[in-house]
């Protein structure tokens, strides 16, 4: 039987230890990259706006990047474990994320991981900076990988919640895995939230209900008690 349920789940800082994004930025941008993220946070400029201005100031080969990937960026050791329980109780996970495929599918394929993703992209530039290819474009809501259900929002790369809607209207109850500001916004739509760091923060001082969680063991502790 299929389940009821669906796990949308972040990348970033929630399956990863570290932001894989931001810790490129970090490494190789040209630029005061914070400034970028401030007016982000501010409201000044949108998730899409912010994401474009930083790739397109790092100074770095498509070697490099990979090479950083490979030494610093590391998996919960236990997604493996959240993701074998998932699939024996034939719950479906999808990846959504605000941040790019190819370090997603690079980091999945070393450990066998597969996982259907719904991320940006990034182009690999001749003056070693990357171009932005957003998931979700708005206005179009057949544009790029968007589906035709997609109601884009216009802020986010990948609208992570017009994919949880459309989830929703399939009357699917929506388990959310997150723990940052892209996940802000489908956190408070989706029927059960587990959270960790900013995103458990945020949504504590909004009273959402959620779960607070630190390694995917915990989830799945968590899940047992409740599926
Ligand atoms: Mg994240
Ligand atoms: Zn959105």
């Amino acid at each position: 039987m299929v389940s009821e349920y669906t796990v949308l789940c972040d990348f970033d800082g929630t399956i990863t230890e570290r932001d894989v994004a931001a810790s490129i930025i970090k490494e190789f941008s040209t630029v005061d990259w914070k400034e970028i993220e401030d007016r982000y946070i501010a409201g000044t400029i949108t998730s899409r706006e912010e994401l474009a201005e930083q790739f397109s100031h790092i100074d770095a080969s498509e070697e490099m990047i990979f090479d950083l990937i490979n030494k610093d960026m590391k998996l919960d050791p236990t997604f493996t474990y959240f993701r074998d329980f998932c699939k024996m109780n034939d719950i479906p996970i999808t990846i959504v994320s605000e941040g790019l495929g190819f370090y997603i599918d690079h980091m999945f394929l070393a450990k066998g991981i597969d996982i259907p993703t719904r991320a940006n992209e990034g182009v690999f530039m001749e003056n070693n900076t990357i171009q932005m290819k957003f998931l979700t474009d708005p206005g179009n809501a057949n544009s790029g990988n968007a589906g035709p259900g997609d109601v884009i929002c216009g802020k986010c790369g990948n609208c992570k919640s017009s994919y949880l809607e459309e989830q929703k209207g399939k009357g699917k109850t929506v388990i959310y895995i997150g723990d940052g500001r892209s996940d802000f916004c489908p956190a408070k739509k989706a029927d059960i939230v587990f959270a960790k760091k900013s995103l458990a923060i945020y949504l504590r001082s909004e009273n959402v209900e959620h779960n607070p969680f630190n390694r995917f063991s915990d989830i799945v502790a968590m899940m047992e008690e409740l599926i």
